[in-house]
């Protein structure tokens, strides 16, 4: 699989230039858009992860590879979860609003459904499809807020000019339960697991099957705020012998002398330590940083990466495991699996 870094931001977009108050800090090096990974497999199926700010330019380029002009190519794009930083691009995302393109958004089902006119608890559910590699297609969230509904708002008239019925390339929004698998065809497979997160976040987990057998297998696992141990074992779990792991390291570690503000990880984030302590257990090949916090320079992060580098072959060293490689995630850069 082709992995391109569209978006590596946290919270809110970060371009260089200058404030009112101050020099700005040069974001141009790592990258200012909000969080956006596109993916294409070996088969040539195309994967979009959250829909922050990077989606757009991914999107001009989508389009300038001539496939999305209404053909039926098909697109996943999915959601993390739904606070801002992470659909703020789908307005702004060309292929949506072409008909005839076949896009598909995934996120998670927050609250009971109706599947086929049956209501069930989110419990039931699981229990009636566990064994289906498939997702819920028309699952339709009956109370609270589902991801179509939640899609509207941000358009709602008020907000934004154009409805979601506008992106007339989207063919179906589709809640599921975290914690199954939401696609599997050709070689290629996606898991998900609900991270501790404001209102939860989703990790995606994409395998691919080698025409020789073996397989690749890349993790996007970001927005998670560790428990009190300092690390969670589902998330090591669901990391375990990824080739490829893009984690949320927003903060620095508790008791960092790095940082002047107080960021503790109690907003939901997690911090570059903490994943490579993860990432080590999990017998991950390569962790590659991404969700920078607004505040911080490219100066700031490549004193991080430096200091990340050591941080893994210490952590290797005490836990008796092989060093994590370290990677920080940088918009227009591409990756191969
Ligand atoms: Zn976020
Ligand atoms: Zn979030």
């Amino acid at each position: 699989m082709k992995i391109g870094i569209a978006g590596v931001r946290g919270s809110i977009p970060t371009p260089t230039g200058n404030t009112l108050f101050e020099r700005r800090v040069e974001t141009s090096k790592y990258g200012g858009n909000t969080t956006c990974v596109y993916v294409e497999a070996d088969d040539g199926s195309q994967h979009i992860l959250d829909a922050g700010t990077g989606i757009r330019d991914l999107g001009v380029y989508l389009a300038s590879q001539g496939g999305f002009n209404g053909q039926g190519r098909e697109l996943n794009l999915y959601i993390t979860h739904t606070h801002w930083d992470h659909i703020q691009g789908i307005p702004f995302f060309g292929p949506a609003y072409v008909p005839g393109n076949k896009i598909t958004v995934f996120g998670e089902a927050k609250v009971r459904g109706v599947h086929d006119g049956v209501k069930l608890s989110l419990e039931a559910a699981i229990r009636e499809h566990s064994d289906q590699p498939g997702y819920f297609p028309g699952l339709l969230c009956v109370e609270g807020e589902g991801l179509q509904k939640v899609l509207q708002n941000q358009q709602s008239f008020r907000n934004f000019p154009a409805p979601l019925e506008a992106l007339r390339g989207v063919q179906q929004y589709n809640d599921f339960i975290a914690g199954m698998k939401i696609y599997e065809k050709g070689n290629l497979s996606i898991d998900t697991l609900a991270l501790n997160h404001p209102g939860n976040s989703i990790a995606y987990r994409l395998t691919e099957k080698k025409n020789d057998g073996s397989k690749k297998m890349m993790v996007f696992s970001t927005d998670f705020e560790p428990d009190e141990n300092g690390f969670d074992e589902k998330v090591i779990e669901f990391w375990r012998g990824a080739n490829l792991v893009v984690a949320d390291a927003q903060y620095e570690p508790r008791g960092s002398p790095y940082t002047e503000n107080k960021f503790m990880p109690t907003w939901g984030h997690s911090d570059y330590y903490t994943d490579l302590m993860m990432a080590t257990m999990a017998g991950v090949d390569t962790l590659m940083l991404t969700h920078y916090e607004p505040k911080m320079s490219d100066m700031y992060y490549d004193g991080l990466f430096e200091r990340a580098k050591t941080a893994a072959v210490e952590i290797a060293g005490k836990l008796g495991k092989r060093a994590v490689n370290v990677e920080m995630a940088r918009e227009g850069e591409w990756h191969r699996l």
